[in-house]
């Protein structure tokens, strides 16, 4: 009698390796399973892979986003993600052509990473994340039986994965820290999970919130690293990656404008006092009416 069980096998082979370790594997036009890996997708993007795609595309970010990507829950009541929107009504890549890939040169990290799934981790007696990965070994995938072997890393390189992980580094960084946070930390708002949202994903309207008069009114960003920021989406990555450390884990290292912190607190401290004099009117009005006591 065969054994079952509840879950599909996993395809991932449950060994982390270092990027010396060997991998078998070569993919190329005419082999027998062209595109099959195309055509049951689940892909999700990093902040840098939505960059390329929507450059290529000629695409607003948010128009990317929309047109391209589902959202995703990341980890449960956390962060959001987003993945490739297949095409309507299947499971094929909308990318994928008979010839292959149709934005082969800027196809997302997941797909130049395959078969290889990069693990980002940070051990417990460590204060820095390193890469660790894992093969995955798919039943159609016959690349797997070509004899070529080299190291992941060496894999890697020939993908053009190393300025794709060097780019989303500070994401990864962001996504272990939230993990490894404690429960305040980890059931972030709902602003705060816009904001991720926003800043990781939605470059474009970043882009617009940092040339805000809203922005120039909180954070003091000198002139020269504003217009180098604004001008580049990758640029404006890493910029975004400081910013969310420090409104989501209080790491101040973009300077804040005095003038600004202080007309919020005048802000905060009048609307409190308009609440309590609100309050007090309602509480008057109860009693003149003999009417019940309301909590605000
Ligand atoms: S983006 Fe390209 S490589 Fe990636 S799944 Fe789509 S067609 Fe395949
Ligand atoms: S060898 Fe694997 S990666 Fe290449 S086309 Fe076939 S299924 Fe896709």
């Amino acid at each position: 009698m065969s054994e079952s069980t509840p879950f599909p096998p996993s395809p991932v082979v449950p060994a982390t390796l270092e990027g010396q370790a060997p991998l078998q594997f070569r993919c190329r036009k005419g082999i027998a399973c062209w595109n099959a890996c195309c055509s049951n997708i689940d892909i999700a993007l990093t902040p840098v892979d939505i960059v390329r795609l929507k450059q290529r595309l000629g695409l607003a970010s948010w128009e990317f986003l929309q047109q391209y990507t589902v959202p995703y829950e990341m980890e449960k009541d956390g962060i959001a993600g987003v993945k490739l929107r297949p095409v309507e009504g299947g499971t094929a890549c909308r990318f994928m052509t008979p010839e292959g890939c149709s934005v082969y040169e800027d196809r997302p990290t997941a797909c130049r990473y395959y078969p290889v799934a990069l693990l980002a981790m940070r051990k417990q007696d460590e204060s820095v994340d390193r890469q660790y990965y894992a093969i995955v070994r798919e039943e159609h995938c016959l690349g797997h039986q070509e004899p070529r072997t080299q190291s992941i890393d060496a894999y890697r390189a020939e993908q053009g994965v190393l300025e794709y992980d060097e780019a989303a580094r500070g994401w990864r960084q962001l996504i272990l820290k939230k993990k490894s946070s404690g429960p305040t930390i980890g059931k972030p708002s709902k602003r705060s999970l816009e904001l991720f949202f926003m800043t990781c994903y939605d470059v474009d309207r970043f882009r617009a919130f940092v040339a805000s008069d809203a922005f120039a009114g909180v954070f003091d960003v000198p002139d020269e690293e504003l217009r180098t920021a604004l001008v580049d989406d990758l640029v404006l990555l890493q910029f975004g990656w400081r910013f969310l450390r420090q409104v989501l884990f209080g790491e101040t290292t973009i300077a804040l404008r005095g003038e600004g912190v202080e007309q919020r607190r005048a802000r905060v401290a009048e609307q409190r006092a308009r609440l309590e004099r609100e309050a007090a009117e309602r509480l008057a009005r109860d009693d003149d009416e003999g009417g019940a006591f309301v909590d605000v």
